[in-house]
């Protein structure tokens, strides 16, 4: 089965070039001068359109637990909607419970995705209990393919991990060549400003933002670089949300370190103005770290720019308004911490592009071939490449379109981009050859998606 891209442009990190794209089977055969090829299959006419490698969300969380619900996507639900928007590779978070082995989680979470994915899935693990066990047990996940642990600063009693706890598991990362993620908030300085708002019947949303300051964000970030340098361990700050943040990991990035970093779009697009709408509405907006004051926003576009955030992903994390979010009404800290956004991140970078903000290689740079190869997936993935798997996004770059709840695939009952107007638009997704998305219509297959065996990150020296 042959498939023809013909009369697009294609788009990859090192920029824009015309070329027709023949798919063979499951990859790409070849990215040929317009016109080489003339036979196929199926031709795919992309005149006038971006040919994209397909999208790579390195951060989301399907089906997850979180204080005593779960969030609303399921692997089959998200995957869905990530094909809607561009995405087609997902690296979704196994999470250790207190006592459990990581093997067993990581056995649990295959069950939960195998089978079920529209797109092609990974893992990384959170380790939240360090240990003897779990420590020897990151061997046998690296070996695994899943060779990335995301620890907490945050969330002390749950998920939170204490200084020695991550000096101990940088300590094996360095070890093994394992990466670790931080999520970089100072969880015992936060709880007890969450105390004293409380204390004081400041609950409404916004308060999740205000008890969670930006100052406690950068303490932490600083932190975890400085407890990587000692270790030697490489780090990857997730969901990175404030110029505060952001200062520390470029002062380390500027030093040598392997420090790398991520923001996510709702801290590109939204703000804490968001979280203070009334009628509890700003619940839809509660996700950690919080929406920051807008001005942020300005510095983390910079900081993409310069390759001091050099990864875009969702932390799509979906809890439905009715019956969800509402469990926090009277008291902030109570409601789900996670917004839906998996479907929307190509579309909303795209407008950093419109905007001339970030260039158009930029965008499919921190989108697709970086997370590729941050993660071990390149040249599998993230790249329009001979070789390549043929995930590949036609893309409209003159179409428009507004989000809605009402129209987006995600398995939430909300939009936190509800009628904001895009310029852009996916057309056609192909997965590993075969067409997902194509005319408006959904044309995947639950159970197509394959899970996807690591390499280690590829920019460590
Ligand atoms: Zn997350």
């Amino acid at each position: 089965m042959r498939t023809l891209i013909r009369g697009g442009t294609v788009v990859n990190s090192g920029g824009p070039f015309p070329a027709d794209v023949l798919v063979d089977g499951e990859t790409i055969a070849a990215v040929a001068a317009p016109g080489l090829f003339t036979d196929a299959d199926t031709v795919i006419d992309a005149t006038g359109r971006y040919v994209l490698p397909g999208g790579i969300d390195a951060h989301t969380h399907m089906e997850m637990p979180f204080g005593g619900t779960s969030s609303s996507d399921t692997f089959a639900t998200g995957t869905a909607a990530a094909a809607w928007g561009g995405t087609t590779t997902i690296i979704d978070f196994a999470v250790q419970a207190k006592g459990a082995s990581l093997l067993a989680t990581l056995d649990r979470w295959h069950e939960k995705a195998g089978g079920h994915c529209a797109v092609d899935y990974s893992f990384h693990m959170i380790v939240s209990d360090v240990n003897d066990t779990s420590l020897k047990e990151m061997e046998s996940c690296v070996a695994a393919g899943v060779n990335s642990f995301k620890m907490f600063m945050a969330y002390p009693g749950v998920f939170y991990a204490t200084d020695g706890e991550i000096l101990r598991a940088m300590t094996k990362a360095r070890e093994t060549g394992a990466m670790v993620m931080m999520h970089a908030e100072n969880g015992i300085a936060i709880d007890q400003l969450v105390a004293q708002a409380l204390a004081d019947g400041r609950t409404d949303p916004v308060h999740h933002s205000l008890t969670r300051p930006p100052e406690l964000e950068g303490e932490a970030t600083h932190r975890a670089i400085a407890l990587a340098a000692v270790t030697g361990a490489p780090l990857y700050i997730v969901h990175l949300s404030s110029r505060h943040a952001l200062d520390a990991v470029t002062a380390a990035r500027d030093s040598g370190q392997n420090v790398f970093a991520e923001t996510c779009p709702q801290y590109l697009f939204l703000s804490i103005e968001d979280m203070a709408r009334p009628d509890f509405e700003g619940a839809k907006f509660v996700c950690s770290p919080p929406l920051r004051p807008a001005d942020h926003q300005l510095d983390l576009w910079r900081g993409l720019r310069t390759n001091d955030l050099s990864v875009v992903s969702t932390d799509h994390c979906p809890f439905c308004f009715a019956g969800q979010k509402e469990l926090g009404r009277g008291d902030f800290s109570r409601i789900p911490n996670g917004m839906p956004g998996v479907e929307h991140r190509m579309d909303l970078l795209h407008q950093g592009v419109v905007r001339g903000e970030i260039s158009l290689s930029r965008w499919v740079e921190i989108s697709a071939t970086t997370p590729a190869r941050m993660f071990g997936l390149y040249p599998r993935k993230g790249v329009v490449a001979p070789g390549s798997d043929a995930d590949l996004v036609v893309y409209d770059p003159t179409a428009t379109q507004v989000l809605s709840a009402a129209t987006h695939h995600m398995n939430v009952d909300y939009s936190a981009y509800e009628g904001m107007e895009l310029v852009g638009r996916v057309e056609t997704v192909l997965s590993r050859g075969s067409v997902v998305v194509a005319d408006g219509a959904f044309h995947g297959r639950e159970g197509h998606g394959r899970f996807l065996d690591r390499d280690l990150c590829q920019y460590l020296r």
